[in-house]
């Protein structure tokens, strides 16, 4: 899986997913993360990638020239790296690839969704920033407007950065335990049962007795019941979802 992302802060996005389990995946290869530099593409020296807004009104809007070189720029890449890889498949280089703009007024990111993502060879993201992106770009290059909540941030890298560890962390090879993204949250709308470690009693407070029993079965249905119970308490809407 190869994630492109398109801001004016690669820094931001470059520290965050370099660190952790991201960073080990890109080191061993399951996946890879190219930030780039929306600025590098401005068409004046000092660099200005932003402007006014048409007919007035409060900040900056980020200009359709230079996010749609730098569009261009990955395209052709991945285009040429496509090219190379299947020169003696019937695979097509050229076949769409979903260009994802992480807006606020976009589908609210989902664990399905990072399901859905996470199938795909490559994924371009686009981080806004200011008052947001001139819209004809916006028409001609995104598939997607994924939002990672109903508040709005100052940009949209963190976004961005949630989206593609959301996604990572399904490209196999990515975690340890190619199980542990499969029984967790949002797995069949429940919440995760609690996990517990070493010791056994922390002040005054242990550890389930079914849990130490070793008693596979008895363990499973604790689990089962607690993540029914928690889900029922915390986030009573999956369950409401789970029914329809
Ligand atoms: N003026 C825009 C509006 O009202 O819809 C908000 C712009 S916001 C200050 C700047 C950038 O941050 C956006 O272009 C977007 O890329 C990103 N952003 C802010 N909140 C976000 C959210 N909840 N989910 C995804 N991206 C977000």
């Amino acid at each position: 899986m190869h994630f492109h992302i398109l801001t004016l802060f690669p820094e931001m996005v470059e520290n965050g997913l370099h660190t952790s389990i991201t960073g080990r995946a890109v080191r061993n290869g399951s996946i890879s993360i190219e930030a780039v530099n929306i600025r590098n593409f401005a068409d004046n020296k000092h660099g200005q990638v932003d402007d006014y807004p048409y007919g007035g009104g409060a900040g900056m809007v980020m200009q359709p020239g230079p996010v749609y070189r730098a569009y261009q720029y990955v395209r052709e890449k991945i285009d040429q790296r496509r090219t190379s890889e299947v020169a003696d498949t019937e695979k097509d280089a050229h076949q769409n690839i979903r260009v994802i703009y992480l807006t606020p007024q976009g589908r609210v990111f989902h664990q399905s969704i990072a399901e859905e993502l996470a199938k795909e060879e490559d994924l371009i993201l686009l981080c806004g920033h200011y008052e947001g992106i001139d819209e004809r770009v916006l028409e001609m290059i995104v598939t997607d407007h994924l939002s990672i909540g109903d508040y709005v941030l100052t940009g949209g890298e963190i976004p961005a950065m949630a989206v593609v560890d959301a996604v990572s962390r399904l490209v196999p090879g990515v975690l340890n335990n190619d199980t542990s993204a499969e029984f967790e949250t949002f797995h069949d709308n429940l919440l995760e049962y609690p996990q517990y470690t070493r010791p056994e009693e922390f002040m005054g407070k242990r550890v389930p007795d079914v849990l130490l029993s070793g008693h596979h079965k008895n363990i499973e249905t604790w689990r089962l019941e607690q993540s029914i119970k928690r889900t029922r308490e915390r986030r009573p809407d999956l369950l409401s979802e789970s029914q329809q």
